[in-house]
């Protein structure tokens, strides 16, 4: 019944351990940042654990309302690459405008991903008149043959729905039970979103060759016994054939999973990179103005700008 807080050195470990028939799990508890004005809870990338097959950044941002004076929202001009961005929308609009020119709002029920590749640059806005938010803002990480792929913008509105046992399930990336979201992705890996409306349990089954996390984001769970509370994200090592879960009143979980990515990553600012030379040159091109990350024309936020790279010495280069 217990569940380890697993500590660094236990952390490259894919395997949650069975202790006395069973399966414990990792336990990685949300730190406060800011994003846009908006406090958000970040779970990934955390000491303990920094991917999640491809997934490695996972932020819930809200529940949260804005007074009338209050913009909600606001991220200026800031640039990607070797990722996708992926939102997932629960409450509120969310404008979404890139250099390539797409412009989209994103509802409740609905998905943006955008592809960086090579690079890209975006910024996000409350709508106006809007007064709440309630999302997760994720990136997966590009495998190395994409990492410089053409940069797009996905809007998916419509995501497979679908009962499971006491669960209503919305497939946001990948397959599950038989059915298959339309969402763009490089490397096989799974989000799911689940709602409850009342106690019950319900087994969950799942795929022996993908790791996973599952976050309440409204009202708790119980993972396999133990309770687990919201920005609480519990990590399931490989090998699982199915996890057990516990509810009551109501709620609401995310379960992100995926084969672990084949690659070390670096993860720097908003940048993803299989080297730091890559990380180096993006940064110096977006301090340059260099064209792979366009320009987003009348942004009302300031463009974004980096701190200084940790491993690189002031003067060299
Ligand atoms: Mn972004």
């Amino acid at each position: 019944m217990s569940t380890s807080d697993c500590d660094a050195a236990t952390a490259l470990d894919r395997e949650c351990p069975t202790i006395e028939g069973q399966r414990e799990f990792q336990r990685i508890i949300a730190r406060t940042s800011d994003v846009g004005g908006i406090p958000v809870a970040r779970l990934l990338p955390h000491r303990q654990r920094r991917l999640i097959g491809a997934w490695c950044f996972l932020d819930h941002a809200g529940p949260a309302r804005f007074e009338d004076d209050q913009p909600g929202l606001v991220v200026g001009p800031h640039p990607h690459i070797c990722l996708q961005t992926f939102t997932w929308m629960i409450a509120g609009e969310v404008l979404h405008r890139d250099s390539l020119g797409y412009e989209q709002i994103i509802r409740p029920g609905q998905v943006n991903l955008m592809t960086a590749g090579k690079g890209i640059s975006h910024i996000e806005e409350t709508v106006p008149g809007c007064r709440e938010l309630h999302a997760a803002q994720l990136w997966i990480a590009l495998p190395y043959a994409d990492r410089f792929t053409a940069p797009r913008f996905d809007h998916y509105p419509e995501l497979p729905r679908f009962e499971l046992g006491e669960l209503s399930a919305t497939l946001l990336v990948g397959s599950y039970a038989g059915q298959q979201a339309p969402t763009l992705s490089f490397s096989p890996l799974i989000g799911m979103d689940l709602q409850w409306r009342q106690k019950g349990q319900q087994r969950l089954e799942l795929n022996p060759a993908f790791e996973y996390g599952i976050l309440p984001l409204e009202g708790g769970l119980i993972v396999d016994g133990s309770p687990l509370a919201v920005d609480e994200l519990a990590y399931l090592g490989l090998k699982r054939e199915a996890v057990d879960l516990e509810f009551s009143g109501g709620g609401r979980a995310l379960l992100i999973g995926g084969e672990p990515l084949d690659a070390e990553i670096t993860i720097w600012w908003n940048f993803v990179a299989h080297s730091k030379a890559d990380i180096e040159r993006a940064q110096d091109d977006w301090h340059a103005g260099h064209d792979r990350f366009g320009e987003v024309a009348d942004a009302r936020g300031r463009r974004l700008q980096p701190p200084d790279i940790p491993w690189r010495r002031e003067g060299k280069n």
